[in-house]
């Protein structure tokens, strides 16, 4: 496929440069030229097949013809070699008609892995292949982090630089990545909250004195994490619909997860409605009924990785229901950056009222939600899945409803204890990590201070190799 910016520079560029650029050039994001419906007959062959099939099929799709088919197999092999169960993501009911959507079966436990551990192995082959370093960069709310310094620590030509906003995400999710002994990865906890974190990446990335690290970017704005995301709303689809279409409820932050449910359905897989659930920072909901995107200070809540006030992927829905509108995009984006509001038009609101809704549930009710989930069917939910269970609960959807369980819960113990009593039982790969030392530096929300820092160390590293 061939992709260009939401922000309409007009450049046509491949897979493998949407996978190690992140951003276009013009600050957009890549989205691709079309996406058509899969024929009739190539859908039903999905039916049926395990995970890895559809993730390999569906990748190699938007990944043609810049990266084989066979690269995209081996890349999806190794990396569902590090999930731990056979299914990969497996449903659980919960009620007649409710399900989750088990997306916590990967080396740090929460969605972000099913992307991270195949674009880690991509991005290391595509760099060799290349014969170039590069420094991967990534703000994290919490999970995003941990996912990314796991799927490339100890990789080949490849530093990893994570920023996570100081005191704002879990103990567990904080173990996960500053843990990590590998000498390619460095963690900062920055003074601010994810936004600013997420504001550095960008101005280091249009930042013309910072293109000696060659820097990458894997946030959700990674259009190669969409394509991986898009494999489990198909397999799920088509095992639990029946031929009928599934409803999703995501808890959502960057927008990230649910976009790849809603690319899913544009290839004709069974998804029905696309419900996204939010916390306290409920930027989405308030636009959904308005029209109008305006950001708020960021409230903390015991859901980390949606405590966000500039959803980024959200621009790329933003691209598809204006219809690739790319000028009015561009000045939705300025001005949300600079008036840290917009407004979009009716015709554009109505379309993306047609793909999406919005659910908001409070600190109280999430919390509520993971009590009666705990008594009613013994399951343990993390408190992001919380906001899409309590969503589930109330809204009257037709046919089978499905939570995207994007954490497991014994990453947020405390939230966990509060609501149910009790204790979550710790897998026993979070062991080592709550008993390891940590490393990681504290930094102010300066990017130009971190560039210095950064090109100071790139260039030590450097010559160490050249001794
Ligand atoms: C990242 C994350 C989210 C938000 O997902 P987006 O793709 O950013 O919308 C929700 N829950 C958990 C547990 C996460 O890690």
């Amino acid at each position: 496929m061939e992709y260009r910016s939401t922000r309409g520079d007009g450049t046509i560029h491949g897979f493998a440069s949407t996978l190690l650029a992140g951003l276009a050039p013009d600050g957009g994001l890549f989205v691709p030229d079309r996406i058509d419906p899969l024929e009739e007959s190539t859908l039903s062959g999905f039916v049926g097949a395990d995970y890895a099939t559809v993730a390999r099929d569906l990748i190699s799709l938007f990944a043609a013809p810049d990266i084989e088919p066979a690269t995209v197999a081996d890349s999806v092999e190794r990396a569902l070699g590090n999930f731990t169960h056979p299914a990969i993501a497996p449903h659980r009911q919960l009620d007649q008609d409710r399900w989750l959507l088990e997306l916590f079966h990967g080396p740090t436990l929460a969605f972000k892995d099913y992307a991270l551990q195949f674009v880690g192995e991509l991005v290391e082959r595509q760099l060799a292949r290349e014969g170039r370093h590069a420094t991967v960069i990534c703000a994290t709310s919490g999970d995003t982090g941990a996912a990314a310094a796991a799927a490339f620590a100890g990789r080949e030509n490849i530093s990893v630089v994570v920023l996570h906003p100081a005191g704002r995400v879990s103990e567990v999710q904080r173990r996960q990545m500053t843990t990590l002994t590998h000498d390619n990865v460095a963690n900062f906890a920055i003074d601010g909250d994810f936004d600013d974190c997420q504001a550095m990446v960008k101005a280091l990335f249009v930042d013309p004195a910072a293109a000696p690290l060659n820097l990458t970017a894997v946030n959700s704005i990674n259009w190669a994490r969409i394509t991986c995301q898009v494999a489990y709303y198909a397999w799920s689809s088509l095992r639990l619909g029946g031929g009928g279409p599934v409803n999703y409820i995501v808890p959502t932050g960057n927008f990230g997860n649910i976009l790849a449910a809603d690319v899913a359905r544009r290839l004709g897989f069974p998804v029905g409605r696309l419900v996204l659930s939010s916390n306290d920072n409920d930027v989405l909901p308030r636009f959904f009924e308005t029209g109008r995107m305006e950001r708020r200070e960021t409230r903390q809540t015991i859901s980390p990785s949606m405590d966000i006030q500039v959803s980024s992927n959200f621009e790329r829905a933003l691209w598809f229901a204006s219809e690739g509108d790319t000028a009015a995009v561009a000045e939705w984006q300025r001005a949300l950056t600079e008036d840290r509001a917009f407004s979009v038009d009716a015709a554009t609101l109505g379309r993306l009222r047609e793909r999406f809704s919005a659910a908001r549930c409070t600190e109280a009710e999430a919390l509520e939600e993971m009590a009666r989930t705990w008594r009613e069917t013994g399951e343990m939910i993390c408190p992001h899945s919380a906001t899409a269970a309590h969503a589930a609960r109330t809204l009257d959807l037709d046919g089978p409803v499905v939570v995207a369980a994007t954490a497991h819960p014994a990453k947020f113990p405390d939230a966990v204890r509060q609501a149910t009593g009790h204790e979550p039982p710790r897998p026993e790969l979070l062991e080592a990590v709550m008993e390891a030392p940590e490393r990681y530096r504290e930094h102010p929300a300066d990017a130009s201070a971190l560039r210095e820092l950064l090109l100071r160390e790139n260039r030590a590293d450097r010559s160490e190799n050249y001794q």
